[in-house]
């Protein structure tokens, strides 16, 4: 990491408010990323991943969320006191993200080469020709050739809608791109695709990039970096090569356990006992003690802070230090 990190996130925290109370979404979230590093995120459903991304871009909705505290740091600037006219410069030109569904993020009455053009236009002073021009190099960047980026999108495979969304989200060459879960809808075999294209590309412009996904497969892939995401936290964090080598938490031990190894004939996958803490009724102390079969008394009275060893691994458990 150099010292300064393109992002560093800092003690954030993000509330929303229910019926039933308000929900902590994410708690003393502590994250950076440097200029072209991959970050893995990864967590179950509901584990604050997606909310982490929507706090970058200040997309969280006011009311019913609202981040409740820390700062954001974007080159240098806080994104949490950014004005909105300001984000909306930031958000597609410095900081492209990719959403969840990215089959309903095209726009199904506008050809492909026109989506790309206007947001290159939104955010570069250039004519329609120019923007159009550089729209059509982008969608042959990704794998799509002029002759076929004036159709729709109905015209093209889940693949291809996947590429031409990459598109959009490069089209501006960000610093920092956040992909969440971009694979999910595509089958295996196009979904290896598409991860190949993105690791080439984001090689080739530079990019940053957070990786949001519950596949420890697609980080292994992808990612020079992993932080393991439980209950709004931070449990685990590493170099991937560090982190899959030697798994601390419990929790990111659960995970490597779960997942199904051709090389090895078992009967039965290990899965991690219970399920995520609901976060309108979390429990005391460290959050997956309810989980934990390494959990002792101090577990659920105490949170665990995070320690970093000398070689950056960071792990948030009594185990490994972790004093409150
Ligand atoms: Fe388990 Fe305790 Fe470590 Fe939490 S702090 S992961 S409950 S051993």
């Amino acid at each position: 990491m150099s010292d300064t990190p393109l992002l560093s996130i800092r003690d954030l925290s993000v509330r929303y408010s229910t019926d039933n109370g308000a929900v902590k979404a994410i708690s003393d979230f502590h994250l950076a990323i440097d200029k072209g590093e991959t970050l893995g995120l990864v967590g179950e459903t509901g584990a604050g991943k997606t909310t982490m991304a929507l706090s970058v871009m200040q997309l969280i909705a006011d009311p019913p969320g609202r981040i409740t505290g820390g700062e954001i740091l974007f080159e240098g600037q806080d994104l949490t006191k950014t004005s909105e006219a300001d984000m909306r410069k930031i958000r597609g030109g410095k900081i492209a993200m990719i959403f969840q569904d990215p089959m309903t993020s095209l726009n199904p009455i506008l050809p492909v080469d026109e989506q790309v053009a206007e947001m290159i236009a939104l955010h570069n002073k250039v004519s329609k020709e120019e923007a159009l021009k550089r729209a059509l190099a982008m969608l042959e960047t990704v794998g799509i050739q002029p002759d076929r980026a004036g159709e729709y999108p109905h015209q093209f495979s889940g693949g291809m809608k996947q590429r031409v969304i990459i598109a959009i989200a490069l089209a501006c060459n960000p610093a920092l791109l956040i992909a969440d879960e971009p694979t999910t809808a595509l089958d295996v075999t196009i979904q290896a695709q598409v991860l190949e294209l993105m690791k080439a590309l984001k090689k080739k412009f530079d990019t940053a990039m957070i990786m949001i996904t519950h596949d420890l497969g697609i980080v292994a892939e992808t990612c020079d970096r992993v932080a393991i995401m439980y209950a709004g936290r931070i449990v685990e964090e590493a170099t991937t090569e560090l982190l899959y080598a030697n798994p601390k938490h419990p929790y990111t031990k659960g995970l490597f356990a779960s997942i199904p190894n051709v090389e090895e004939e078992r009967e039965s996958l290990a899965v991690i006992p219970g399920l995520p803490p609901d976060p309108t009724d979390m429990p005391k102390g460290c959050p997956f003690h309810p989980r934990c079969d390494k959990a002792m008394a101090r577990c659920s009275t105490e949170i665990p802070q995070p320690v970093v060893r000398e070689d950056g691994h960071m792990v948030a458990c009594f185990l490994e230090g972790g004093d409150a």
